[in-house]
């Protein structure tokens, strides 16, 4: 077993680590073997009352922060970025202890999460309001301003890319922001806090205060002095923390929630090439993913073929300890492996074939076997909900038309893939699927330049790109009367 040290164990508010409140600490667990690997403060609603007031006061319009030239704030952000990447190694194994995913993809997504924040640094001194040839005498222009003292509630599948996302808009937009990180895998949100401090942002800027939702978490949405929440999680929390959000005061909200994505592949593709993508799309981060590929609609000419080729991929794929060369680890918890398991049994109860996995893996650690479910009719439960592991179902379809239908009829519209070589069909597809990504010959390639987020109960608003940072703006309207011109 790689031995890890962890740190910080404290909640972050401005620039100290401190503990709660209450004293009160909660266990963070390893998911491979189910041991407690620290305690850790559990933040509450004095702490929140705290880490806003200090958020609040660090967004005073004499604040250092708010005074700072806005290409200063990018400086920051930019250390951030190279303090982040310098501990590449250690954010990544302490991710892969806490969250049980291969420590080569945790590395990987902390220099993904670099590249977030060196985007969104370069925005920092490059946002632009306009001026408007507006009616009347007047001098008409806009000015972008910074929304103010944001919350940003982040899920345990992605914990590091996710803050990242949301971190880094809101400190070049200049807002103040509270993190709370999901109670699963609060440890790497606070090594980023320790390089918050080390990179020199002003205290109250940032603040990391682990702890549950429905404690922690609600009373950040519920907070008079917090502007906006942002949000990745699940739909069922999406719908409480928009109620909440319009509760004591009106909180601008951005939603990325779930998903049942569809990935359509069409009789010209390539087969062996269409069920890796198919593949890598309902399996990436052993299913925990919010835009996971998991309704693969295979078209009938190539149908056979695909299936053998979908469960012969999946038998193949390597599960087991994380800090090895392997593509999976366990799920993150009990609840979800649980849950997980019941969604399978479901699958083999409603008569869809099972042609891979199918079951637990091991006795110790939330281990599950890449299953493949093939001959998954629409209203299904498997078809229906998002499962969040490693399952994939195959459906069968014969028209463009029947299929477009098809994958439009869910509830969710966060991702979509189609595999064909024919272009007509590809744009005609991107065009007519619902969804606020469509990924064509590829799956789940996002970038700090593309934006991101759902149609439907997916989400609200988008996260990365242009639109990642304008969600953290207000748009202000300055109007100034001219003097009368004399007539000539
Ligand atoms: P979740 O409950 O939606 O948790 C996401 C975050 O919201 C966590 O930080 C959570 O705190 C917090 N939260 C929970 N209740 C809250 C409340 N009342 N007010 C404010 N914040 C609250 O998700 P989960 O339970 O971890 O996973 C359940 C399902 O969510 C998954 O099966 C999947 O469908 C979906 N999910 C989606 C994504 C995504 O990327 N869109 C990510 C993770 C999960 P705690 O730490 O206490 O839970
Ligand atoms: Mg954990």
């Amino acid at each position: 077993m790689v031995k890890v040290d962890v740190k910080y164990t404290k909640l972050f508010i401005n620039n100290e680590f401190v503990d709660a409140v209450s004293k009160k600490t909660f266990p963070t667990i390893n998911p491979q073997d189910e041991t407690v690997i620290a305690q850790v403060a559990e933040g509450d609603k004095a702490d929140v009352d705290k880490a806003v007031a200090a958020a609040k006061k660090a967004f005073h319009r004499y604040s250092t922060w708010r005074t700072m030239d806005a290409s200063q704030r990018g400086l920051l952000m930019l250390k951030l970025a190279d303090l982040i990447e310098s501990q590449a190694r250690y954010l990544a194994e302490l991710e892969t202890l806490d969250c049980g995913k291969p420590v080569k993809e945790a590395e990987f997504e902390v220099y993904y999460a670099v590249t977030v924040l060196r985007y969104y640094a370069g925005k920092a001194d490059k946002i632009l309001g306009s001026t408007i040839p507006a009616d009347g005498e007047v001098l008409s222009f806009t000015l972008k301003e910074p929304v103010g003292v944001c919350a940003q509630i982040i899920p345990w599948n992605y914990p590091i890319p996710m803050m990242s996302w949301k971190i880094a808009p809101a400190l070049a937009a200049g807002c103040t922001l509270i993190v709370k990180p999901a109670e699963q895998t609060p440890l790497t949100a606070l090594a980023v806090a320790a390089l918050v401090k080390e990179a020199g942002f002003p205290p109250g800027v940032i603040n990391v205060i682990p702890g549950y939702g429905p404690t922690a978490g609600a009373a950040l949405t519920h907070h008079p002095n917090v502007d906006k929440v942002a949000f990745t999680g699940s739909t069922e929390v999406g719908r409480i923390i928009l109620g909440a959000a319009s509760t004591v005061n009106l909180k601008r909200v951005t939603l990325e929630l779930g998903g049942k994505s569809p990935l359509v592949v069409f009789n010209d593709a390539d087969v062996e090439k269409a069920a890796q993508i198919a593949h890598a799309a309902a399996f990436a981060n052993a299913g925990q993913c919010c835009c996971a590929g998991t309704r693969t609609y295979v078209q009938s000419g190539i149908y056979d073929q695909f299936v053998q080729k979908a469960a012969e991929i999946a038998k193949k794929r390597s599960v087991g300890n994380p800090f090895d060369d392997v593509q999976q680890g366990p799920q993150i918890d009990k609840d979800m492996y649980t849950r997980v398991l019941e969604y399978i049994e479901a699958g083999k109860a409603s008569g869809a074939k099972c042609i891979a996995g199918g079951e637990k893996m091991g006795n110790k650690g939330f281990y599950i076997k890449p299953t493949v479910f093939a001959d998954v009719k629409d209203d299904m439960k498997i078809a229906r909900e998002e499962i969040f592991g490693p399952v994939q179902s195959i459906f069968k379809f014969d028209t463009f038309e029947e299929v477009i239908d098809r994958a439009n009829d869910s509830n969710y519209g966060l991702g979509a893939g189609v595999v064909t070589n024919d272009i007509t069909t590809a744009l005609t597809f991107a065009k007519q699927i619902r969804s606020g990504s469509v990924w064509i010959n590829t799956y789940d390639h996002v970038t700090s330049q593309t934006p991101f987020g759902g149609f439907k109960d997916s989400g609200l608003g988008r996260e990365l790109g242009e639109e990642g940072i304008n969600q953290y703006l207000e748009c202000k309207t300055v109007t100034l009367s001219l003097p009368k011109v004399p007539q000539l």
